[in-house]
C-alpha cells in the first residue's frame, strides 16, 4: 500500500523549476491526496447546504456529513464523546480559543502558566496576552542539550501557583516528541489544566487523549492531509462546560432574547456561524485515508526516512543539524544549518532543483534564541515521501558549497 501511495498525491506529478517536485516541507503544511479532493468536490457537487438550520432533505444530509467528520475526529483521537470535538480553524483559533475564554476562569493575579523554550508563537503570543490580561507570569521549561523536554526542570517549576501549562506534542524545529503522558500527570499533581498542541504529531503518531490524559488537545486539518481552515479543539467534557464561548452568533444559541440569550448544548455553543462545512468533510476522508494506512505504518516508513537522511546529511561537511540525531527520538522533521551559508540561500539553492524546504524561525523565535540561531533550513517529511526525495536533497545540498566556495 505505501509503495503506491505517491499516486494518491496529484501534486507529486508536478514540476518546479524543470524539475521534478520534491516537496519536504509537510510540516508546513501536508499535500492532500485524492480521496480528500473528491470528498471536498463531492460535497460541494452534491451535499452542499447549510448545517443544523433547515427541515429540508438537502440540509439534512449536508448536518450528516458535517456531524460524520466530528465522530471520526472523536475515533481519531479516542475521544469518548464527539461532545469533546470543537471544529475551529486551526491550532492556532484552538489555542487562541482557550486562551481567551477557558484562561480567565482558572487563571489569575500572580498565577503561572509553564510553557517550554521549544512552543511555536501560536502557542506562546495567547498565553502571554493571557497573562498580561489577569496579572499572570509565563515560565519557560528548560530543554535537555539535544532538544528534549527537560522533566527534571519541569517538576521544578510546577507548583500550586501553576494554573495551566500548554506544550507542543511535537517540536516543529526539533521533531522532538513531549512525554505527554508524565508531564500531564505531574502537572495534575498540581491541580493544572493540560493544554497540548497537537499540530505536528497527529500526521506522524497516533494519539490517544484517554490515554495520555490531557485536557486540551489542539490541531489543524491542513497539517494531516486536510484542507486548510479547518481545525480541532478537544476538550474534557466537564472543562468545556465550565468554558464560556469564545464567539458568539448564529448557530451556537438556543435562545435570543434582546437583553440576553441561552446558548446551545455542547459542542454547537463553541461553533458560532456558518462553520468550514466541507474543510470537516475533507478532514473526515483524511481520517479515513489515515486510519487506512495505519498510523503505525505511517510512523515506520517516515522513520526509515529519518535514519537515511540523518545518516546522508551528516556526510556534508560542515553540516549541523539541530536536536537528537537518532532517528527514533524524531517525527518528521529535520533542522539545519550549513556554515558560513544563510539559510535562505541554502533554500534558494534547492529550490532551483526542484527541492522546496522552508528556511527561517519557523514561528519558534525563543527556541532558535536557545539554539543560538537567527534561523535555519527545514526539511520534513512525510509518508508521502520516498528514498528519491533524499536523494535529491542530499544532491541539491551538494552544490550549495559551490555556491560558496570560499567559505
Ligand atoms: N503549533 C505548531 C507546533 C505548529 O507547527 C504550527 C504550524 N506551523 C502551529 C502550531 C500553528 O498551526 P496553524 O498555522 O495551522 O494554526
Amino acid at each position: 500500500m505505501m509503495k503506491t501511495v505517491r499516486n494518491d498525491f496529484p501534486i507529486l506529478n508536478t514540476q518546479i523549476n524543470g524539475r521534478p517536485l520534491t516537496y519536504l516541507d509537510g510540516a508546513a503544511t501536508s499535500q492532500k491526496p485524492w480521496p480528500v479532493l473528491d470528498a471536498v468536490q463531492q460535497y460541494y457537487l452534491t451535499e452542499n447546504a447549510n448545517v443544523h438550520r433547515g427541515v429540508y432533505t438537502l440540509s439534512e444530509v449536508a448536518t450528516k456529513s458535517y456531524e460524520g467528520a466530528r465522530e471520526k475526529v472523536q475515533n481519531f483521537l479516542h475521544a469518548p464523546s464527539s461532545r469533546n470535538i470543537i471544529f475551529t480553524r486551526s491550532t492556532t483559533e484552538s489555542l487562541n480559543w482557550l486562551a481567551q475564554a477557558y484562561g480567565p476562569t482558572v487563571v489569575g493575579q500572580g498565577d503561572e502558566i509553564l510553557l517550554t523554550y521549544l512552543e511555536h508563537h501560536s502557542n506562546i503570543v495567547p498565553w502571554q496576552v493571557l497573562a498580561q490580561r489577569v496579572g499572570a507570569t509565563l515560565k519557560y521549561v528548560k530543554l535537555t542539550a539535544d532538544g528534549q523536554i527537560d522533566l527534571a526542570d519541569f517538576a521544578q517549576q510546577l507548583s500550586p501557583k501553576t494554573k495551566i501549562v500548554s506544550f507542543a506534542h511535537v517540536s516543529n524545529v526539533l521533531g522532538t516528541e513531549a512525554p505527554v503522558k508524565e508531564m500531564a500527570r505531574l502537572a495534575h499533581q498540581v491541580g493544572a489544566t493540560v493544554v497540548v498542541d497537537g499540530a505536528q504529531a497527529v500526521a506522524h503518531l497516533p494519539v490517544d487523549v484517554l490515554d495520555l490524559d490531557v485536557d486540551f488537545y489542539a490541531f489543524s486539518g491542513h497539517k494531516m492531509l486536510a484542507p486548510t481552515g479547518i481545525g480541532v479543539l478537544y476538550g474534557k467534557e466537564v472543562l468545556l462546560e465550565q468554558m464560556p464561548p469564545a464567539q458568539y452568533g448564529g448557530e451556537m444559541i438556543e435562545e435570543v432574547g434582546l437583553q440576553s440569550s441561552t446558548y446551545q448544548e455542547l459542542p454547537w455553543r463553541f461553533e458560532a456561524g456558518t462553520p468550514n462545512i466541507a474543510g470537516a468533510v475533507g478532514l473526515g476522508a483524511a481520517i479515513d485515508y489515515l486510519e487506512h494506512l495505519g498510523m503505525a505504518a505511517i510512523a515506520a516508513k517516515e522513520s526509515d526516512l529519518m535514519k537515511t537522511a540523518i545518516a546522508e546529511l551528516s556526510t556534508i561537511p560542515g553540516l549541523e543539524i539541530y536536536g537528537p540525531v537518532d532517528p527514533a527520538d524524531r517525527h518528521g522533521v529535520l533542522s539545519f544549518n550549513i556554515s558560513g551559508v544563510h539559510p535562505h540561500d541554502v533554500a534558494t539553492i534547492l529550490d532551483q532543483a526542484g527541492v522546496e524546504v522552508r528556511a527561517g524561525h519557523h514561528c519558534a523565535q525563543p527556541l532558535m534564541r536557545y539554539l543560538g540561531q537567527a534561523a535555519t533550513v527545514r526539511a520534513s517529511f512525510s509518508f508521502y515521501n520516498n528514498q528519491e526525495d533524499i536523494v535529491r536533497l542530499v544532491q541539491a545540498l551538494k552544490t550549495v558549497k559551490e555556491y560558496f566556495p570560499n567559505d
